[in-house]
């Protein structure tokens, strides 16, 4: 028995050709192929394993902090860059981060809350970059403040950068990514914030806590074309996001001593397994999160 799935994508030019059966197969009409034979066929050389080559990623927030370590790593894998930012300096300094790996890399000033910007955005990083089949949502701001002195222009910009932004973003996505083929993948960035509650972060903590909603909820919808959504949740990450709190006394030092590894991470201790859950290597893993916090979510404090 087969269920048809018109309703499946209401974007235009999105139009479902895939017919999903009862079990949850998907046959695409197109090619024949099953979700299965998708995953499959993700299992290629160690190369092919290790980040899809020549396959192009698009990194939001790629001019600073996680965002561009994530871009370099993925470049130093021969993925082909598309960089965002509203910083247009950090990210063509990323871009040429990335070009001296050998590989094409393009900035844009791309601000990811002005959702009217975004399908032109989109196509014209694909056209740059021959093909898109990897998405990293990494533009954020920590729009901090106690529920108190909620500022409602902080707690606006807060969602529409953190969390809005990725599901405009990835309503586009579909059309490069069918073009890029069944291995294309998406890691969202959330925090530990999305996990749990940190009364000085109403706004952050419930973008973040939305970001795993949509990263679900994705995860289900692109699955039916052979697609993974993913999340990292990183703890305490040495970028300028977390200067002004480290410029407190003591903060920093206290969260180490909180952290069973007794540091902070370094962007690329983030970026490396946001470049694993977008290679071949995950291919089995989609509407997960990966917490890399050094263990301070192990730990209960009585
Ligand atoms: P970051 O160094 O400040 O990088 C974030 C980048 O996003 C900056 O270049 C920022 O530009 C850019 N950005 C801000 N608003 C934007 C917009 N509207 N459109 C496009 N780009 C925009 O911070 P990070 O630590 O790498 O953060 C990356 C992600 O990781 C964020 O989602 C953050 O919430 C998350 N995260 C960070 C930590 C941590 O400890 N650092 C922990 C957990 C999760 P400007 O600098 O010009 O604003």
């Amino acid at each position: 028995m087969q269920i048809s799935r018109p309703d499946a994508s209401p974007t235009p030019g999105c139009a479902p050709d895939r017919t999903l059966e009862t079990g949850g197969r998907v046959v695409w009409e197109t090619s024949g192929m099953t979700n299965a034979d998708a995953a499959v066929s993700d299992i290629g050389p160690t190369s092919d394993r290790l980040g899809m080559p020549g396959t192009g990623v698009l990194v939001t927030g790629g001019g600073s902090g996680i965002g561009r370590a994530t871009a370099v790593a993925l470049a130093e894998v021969g993925r082909p860059v598309a960089v965002w930012d509203i910083d247009g300096a950090g990210a063509e300094e990323t871009a040429s981060m990335c070009r001296a790996l050998g590989v094409i890399a393009h900035a844009a000033v791309v601000d990811v809350s002005d959702s009217s910007i975004i399908e032109e955005a989109v196509t014209a990083a694909a056209e740059s970059l021959g093909s898109l089949g990897g998405f990293v949502h990494a533009a954020g701001i920590s729009g901090a403040g106690v529920v108190d002195d909620l500022d409602e222009e902080v707690w606006d910009a807060t969602l529409n950068i953190n969390l809005r932004a990725a599901a405009i973003i990835c309503r586009y996505l579909l059309v490069p990514f069918r073009a890029a083929g069944p291995g294309s993948a998406v890691v969202l960035i959330s925090s530990i914030e999305g996990l749990f509650g940190s009364v000085m972060l109403t706004a952050y903590c419930a973008s973040k806590g939305g970001v795993l909603g949509v990263m679900r909820s994705l995860a289900q919808r692109y699955a039916i074309e052979g697609f993974r959504v993913n999340a990292v949740c990183p703890g305490a990450v040495a970028t300028p996001m977390l200067e002004p709190a480290f410029a407190l006394p003591g903060f920093r030092e206290q969260l180490e001593e909180r952290t069973p590894l007794q540091r902070i991470s370094t962007p690329d201790e983030i970026a490396r397994p946001i470049r694993f859950l977008l290679s071949g290597e995950a291919s089995f893993i989609t509407g997960a999160h990966l917490t890399v916090d050094g263990g301070l979510t192990a730990v209960t404090a009585i």
